[in-house]
């Protein structure tokens, strides 16, 4: 079956890493196994700490994506932050907390954006609302991209929903 590429932007964070590898699970935990996840660009120092203390492997490097390829953006949307070739890609869904912009398609498709601090928040929501149970290595996941992305609640785009969702993942993780 043709594969679906899930990646988050280029100089890739925390949350594109682990959303990436997060949308990968949830959409085979929902029986969509086609689908891989991919990073745009190398782990940096925080992300790779993460990885390793959970013990998950990075994602492979995607270099470019090729015409018709079916793709999956998470904690992006815009072109100009994503895979070279994202123009002619044929994208299936985006999970994003950004601001719309540089951004058209050719077809539908499923596209989820809310104002909060991290995509991880929103995965975590997509995941209770799909009734699927969240692994404590996921929640840890999920709760490391919050904090990173919140600079540990201190940032100005975090809400009340990041703060709340990142407890929640904390407690199911097993984390202080
Ligand atoms: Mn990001
Ligand atoms: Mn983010």
């Amino acid at each position: 079956m043709e594969n679906i590429f899930i990646f988050g932007h280029q100089n890739p964070d925390t949350d594109s890493i682990v959303s990436a590898l997060i949308l990968e699970k949830m959409e085979k935990e929902m029986g969509q196994n086609n689908v891989k996840a991919y990073r745009l660009g190398k782990i940096n120092k925080e992300t790779e700490y993460v990885l390793k203390h959970f013990d998950i492997a990075a994602p492979e490097l995607l270099e470019e994506v090729k015409e018709w390829q079916k793709v999956m953006m998470v904690d992006h949307n815009e072109f100009n932050q994503s895979a070279d070739g994202i123009e002619k890609a044929r994208i299936k869904m985006v999970v994003d907390h950004h601001r719309l912009a540089n951004f058209q398609t050719s077809e539908p498709l499923f596209y989820r954006a809310e104002p909060v601090g991290c995509t991880g928040t929103i995965l975590y929501k997509m995941y209770k609302e799909n009734g699927i149970e969240i692994e404590p290595t996921m929640a840890g996941l999920m709760a490391s991209a919050i904090i990173s992305d919140s600079l540990l609640f201190k940032s100005p785009t975090c809400t009340p929903e990041d703060e709340k969702a990142c407890r929640e993942l904390a407690e199911i993780a097993g984390l202080d």
